[in-house]
């Protein structure tokens, strides 16, 4: 767990007239939920990848716990990235699934049944842990990569609109676990969408961004109940 900030952050694409990314200063504490939300194109994305490393930083700096990470590959930052393409091994089960990095990381078999089992009762995957990918929900296999990805118990964990390729209901029931998930663990974690319901179940905090520029950063209360 740790601390991460962004300082004067900035991201200008080639060929672009204004920043995707336009100084950003936002400081996320230990073990915080922090959501950035706004409107497409609004820099988002840009924001999260800065932090995750596959984005180039223009300007400023990003700490992750104290440490000046800004020109950091991508593996030296211990972060876990979730996508809404959450891509599966199809050949694997659930639980080989899970397991996958801890095994290439040549941990202990009996750490590795540990970890997967304490995951799988978090994300309620148990029922499911021998069925291969093809044999799931979509909600089920977005649980199965949060799995995948919060098992290396990382530093922090980003989050890119991990829920807009399910449908209503199984969006609200899986918001609920992550939310739960993401409190259990207490880990570090930047969300990234654009609806306010879920800004409002899973943030600490939540960031407006517009135009790349941060608006506002308060508790969801305050942001969303103002006019
Ligand atoms: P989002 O759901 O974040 O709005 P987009 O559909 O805007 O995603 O972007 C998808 C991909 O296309 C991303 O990898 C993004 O970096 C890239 N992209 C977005 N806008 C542009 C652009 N103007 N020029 C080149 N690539 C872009
Ligand atoms: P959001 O996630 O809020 O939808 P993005 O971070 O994807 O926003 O995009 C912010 C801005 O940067 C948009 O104007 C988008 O078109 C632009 N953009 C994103 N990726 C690229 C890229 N690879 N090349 C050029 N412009 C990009």
């Amino acid at each position: 767990m740790a601390t991460v900030e962004y300082r004067g952050a900035t991201r200008h694409y080639a060929g672009t007239s204004s920043p995707a990314v336009d100084n950003l200063d936002l400081r996320i504490r230990d073990g915080e939920c922090m959501v950035l939300v706004g409107p497409s194109g609004c820099g988002k994305s840009t924001a999260l990848r800065m932090l995750a490393g596959l984005e180039a930083v223009d300007g400023g700096e990003i700490r992750i716990g104290g440490a000046d990470v800004t020109h950091a590959e991508p593996k030296e930052r211990d972060i876990a990235m979730v996508f809404q393409n959450y891509a599966l091994y199809p050949h694997m089960t659930v639980r080989q699934n899970i397991a996958f990095h801890l095994r290439v990381a040549k941990m202990g078999t009996r750490e590795i049944e540990h970890r997967v089992s304490e995951a799988a009762r978090m994300l309620e995957l148990e029922p499911y842990l021998d069925r291969r990918p093809d044999k799931l929900s979509g909600g089920q296999r977005q649980r199965v990569a949060m799995g995948r990805a919060i098992i290396r118990r990382p530093r922090v964990f980003c989050m890119d609109e991990p829920l807009s390729n399910l449908d209503a209901k199984l969006r609200v029931q899986t918001r609920t676990q992550i939310a739960s998930l993401q409190r259990r663990l207490g880990v570090t974690t930047v969300y990234v969408t654009h609806d306010q319901v879920e800004a409002m179940t899973m943030g600490d905090r939540v960031a407006i961004l517009k135009d790349g520029r941060l608006q506002q950063c308060d508790t969801p209360r305050t942001v969303f109940d103002r006019p």
